[in-house]
């Protein structure tokens, strides 16, 4: 990260469900180390994961969080220089980093298993990691038509360069290495349906919105390898990192939708306060 740049980072929930308690205390991180820094906090919508994402869950997420009292300077309520802040409204900036990927031959059409494909569109979250694409596509030139024999899209991967080091500094969990080829393979970055994968959304988000430093659940580690190779490849300067640990309910299980009855909407439902619940929850680490 460039030193002298004003700090700048974001919360970028995605609205397939309420946000809980674990959301919130990554994003509770998010806030205080903006502040801390004197800097700005972007919020931004991640709505590309197709049906999943629902407009009352949009609304529900400003609601939820401004009564726990997060506070965000630019953002799809608030306006602001990057607007729009909802990634189904700026399809243009990620067809044109598509476009140089692909005029660069970096990336290659895929037409394996639609699972794959599916599971690009959203961040891959504890347990979800697909495994390292075995390369039966990898041979095909860039130049390939868009569509398949049967007239469907097709989906597009990036050829990562195998045994590569992809090395960070993380704020939070210290030096990082990972593999390209090894602890991950070639993945999607454009989906049959006309979209972005989730990896390349937000490399293109995060450059475009300025971010110097990306704050989220360490559950992404990998995700972040594949994001430093998309900065390269693009020719973009990468924000700095910050993985936090993740809120686990009783049984060590990492929080998702089925845990809703710590979903902020029940939790302030059953009366309780913000303060409250950061005094009380989610290993009371709150900084
Ligand atoms: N919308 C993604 C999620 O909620 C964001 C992941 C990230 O912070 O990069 O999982």
């Amino acid at each position: 990260m460039a030193e002298n740049r004003e700090y700048r980072g974001r919360l970028a929930p995605s609205p397939t469900g309420h946000l809980h308690l674990g959301h919130a205390r990554t994003f509770w991180l998010a806030q205080a180390r903006a502040r801390a820094a004197g800097g700005t906090l972007v919020m931004r919508v991640e709505d590309l994961d197709g049906p999943r994402c629902r407009p009352e869950f949009v609304e529900a997420i400003h609601e939820d969080l401004r009564w726990f009292g997060f506070q965000w300077q630019e953002g799809p309520d608030v306006g602001g220089p990057h607007a729009p802040y909802v990634q189904s409204a700026r399809l243009p900036l990620y067809q044109s980093a598509f476009e140089r990927l692909r005029a660069a031959g970096r990336v290659f059409p895929c037409t394996c298993s639609r699972r794959d494909i599916l599971s690009a569109m959203s961040a891959p979250h504890a347990g979800d990691e697909e495994p390292v694409y075995p390369g039966n596509c990898r041979g095909k030139s860039s130049d390939e038509p868009t569509r398949s024999g049967e007239g469907s899209r097709v989906a597009w991967r990036f050829r990562v360069p195998d045994g590569q080091a992809v090395a960070f500094e993380d704020g939070g969990c210290g030096s990082r290495a990972f593999v390209a080829g090894r602890d991950f393979g070639d993945f999607v970055v454009w989906r049959g349906d006309g979209w972005p994968s989730y990896q390349l959304a937000c490399v293109v988000d995060d450059a475009a919105m300025g971010i110097t430093e990306v704050v989220r659940g360490e559950d992404l580690l990998l995700s972040t390898a594949r994001q430093l190779l998309l900065y390269g490849a693009l020719g973009w300067a990468a924000p700095s990192f910050y993985h936090c640990q993740l809120v686990t309910d009783e049984h060590g299980i990492r929080l998702a939708k089925r845990h809703e009855a710590l979903s902020l909407r029940r939790l302030r439902e059953s009366g309780r306060s913000p303060e409250e619940i950061r005094r009380t929850s989610g290993g009371g680490d709150w900084e």
